[in-house]
């Protein structure tokens, strides 16, 4: 425990507001606009986005202070902070009970922690929020996925706003899970394996989406799994002159070559348009280790006894991954070329069933029928369920059989999430405030197909 987190409530308040950046000058008419409502949700969020969650070093602490204390203006919220792991690691849960508590609750997570980024590359501080003034607010985390993060407060706030006495049929629960950037294993992970979890008994989750620069929202049903492969050749050395069999440089280049033509195969999929990139078993090289140092390079005229090779796979929920673990141990690094592999799973591949981990996007699924409605209701347009090429913490909650969506209102926004100067127009986030409002209205006053989610979780247990 640190000082800060034994210090009272208010005090810890005061010291984040006191830690935060001097206000930007108004120096257009955007800023001149916020300026005068410190409580506005645009400022609001620029506060959440100054508080500096970039690994290695998260500030989780400012940040689950940050994020309670607006909870806490909103009547009937109560929040918990868990520690699931290690007392810097925070996870917060915030909680808006329903009237009937023995329906399965609706969960919507966002990540509290970002990727660095580097200020010397950026127009404006990723860690100042500025406003431009065309109303791009530029931050580390504006997109990813701060915005959500606030946006689900947000939109209780209104729902609660427009009525006081509103009370949501379902409860509704908001989780800040720590360490989604680095994989998610002391964060979602460990809160999915916790009783915490099991005692909310979730019935669907809305977790992080990605922008689209159409005028339709992106909605996710699955995420590709990472895997790290690293092939290692060896063989006789020899002098740089000869010509024989079997040396290591040989033999990693042979596999090399092979997983270079699967890599072809699979990417002229995505150049036909036969697939989308998320679709596909994706192999990368990210490195290349061979070769006896010298001092002004490498020995030219030994070939080396060793040679090693690393592999960026993601395979999509549709890959078999037995096939896969055959096809390394078979053709790209098998014992009779005298090579060895390693395989490390970052994640799981199957739910509890031994499914695929996918939410079904048709009419089997009651909360897909549910959640469709809502983006109805809120005047948008969903595109074509997609795949994610990368990985989110979805694939933790998928793995429990619990249907999860990926989802973050953002149209007509370039993507750029990892990327220099994140940015997220003010107008676009405000309307997200909106569409939450509809989806959390909508969803928790499903009063649902009990049965078919009291036989899930049923077989869930
Ligand atoms: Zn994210």
């Amino acid at each position: 425990m640190s000082t800060r987190r034994r210090l009272p409530f208010i005090s810890a308040a005061i010291l984040l507001f006191l830690s935060l950046p001097p206000p930007l000058s108004a120096t257009n008419s955007h800023d001149q606009q916020h300026q005068n409502h410190e409580s506005d949700p645009i400022s609001r969020f620029r506060n959440y986005l100054r508080i500096n969650t970039a690994h290695p070093t998260p500030n989780y602490a400012a940040a689950v202070n940050y994020l309670t204390a607006f909870a806490a203006t909103i009547p009937t919220l109560y929040t918990q902070t868990l520690y699931l792991t290690t007392p810097d690691k925070p996870l917060l849960l915030v909680t808006w009970p329903g009237s009937n508590p023995s329906l399965p609750a609706i969960l919507f997570n966002s990540h509290l922690d970002s990727v660095p980024a580097e200020p010397s590359k950026w127009l404006h501080h990723p860690f100042a929020a500025h406003l431009a003034g065309d109303g791009r607010i530029y931050a580390r985390g504006a997109q990813d996925d701060k915005c959500i993060g606030m946006q689900y407060l947000e939109a209780i706030r209104e729902l609660k706003k427009s009525n006081l006495d509103y009370t949501p049929l379902r409860t509704v629960h908001i989780s800040y899970v720590p360490e989604e950037e680095i994989g998610g294993f002391d964060g979602m992970m460990k809160f999915v394996e916790s009783r915490e979890f099991k005692e909310l008994n979730v019935g669907f989750v809305l977790d992080e989406g990605q922008a689209s620069v159409s005028d339709e929202f992106r909605v996710f049903y699955a995420d590709r799994s990472p895997w790290h492969l690293v092939i290692k050749a060896r063989g006789p050395p020899g002098h740089g002159s000869r010509m024989y069999d079997d040396g290591a440089m040989e033999n990693l280049m042979k596999s090399v070559e092979m997983m270079m033509k699967f890599r072809e195969s699979s990417f002229d999929l995505v150049r036909a348009g036969l697939a989308a990139n998320s679709e596909v078993i994706s192999v990368n090289p990210v490195f290349l280790n061979a070769g006896i140092r010298s001092n002004d390079g490498f020995v030219m005229n030994l070939q080396p006894s060793e040679a090693a090779a690393g592999f960026d796979i993601r395979l999509p929920p549709t890959a078999d991954p037995d096939q896969m673990r055959r096809r390394i141990a078979e053709e790209w690094a098998p014992v009779w070329r005298n090579m060895t592999y390693e395989i490390t799973e970052k994640g799981p591949l199957r739910d509890y069933q031994g499914l695929p981990l996918m939410t079904a996007t048709d009419d089997s699924n009651p909360w897909w029928t549910v959640f469709n409605q809502a983006i109805a209701a809120a005047g948008g347009k969903l595109a074509k369920p997609e795949i994610l090429a990368s990985t989110t913490d979805a694939r933790f909650m998928r793995q429990l059989g619990i249907p999860t969506l990926g989802f973050s209102p953002m149209k007509n926004t370039p993507i750029l999430l990892h990327d220099h100067n994140e940015f997220l127009q003010d107008t676009v986030y405000l309307d997200g405030i909106k569409v939450y409002e509809h989806i959390i209205r909508v969803l928790s006053s499903f009063d649902g197909d009990s049965i078919t989610e009291l036989q899930n979780k049923m077989s869930r247990l």
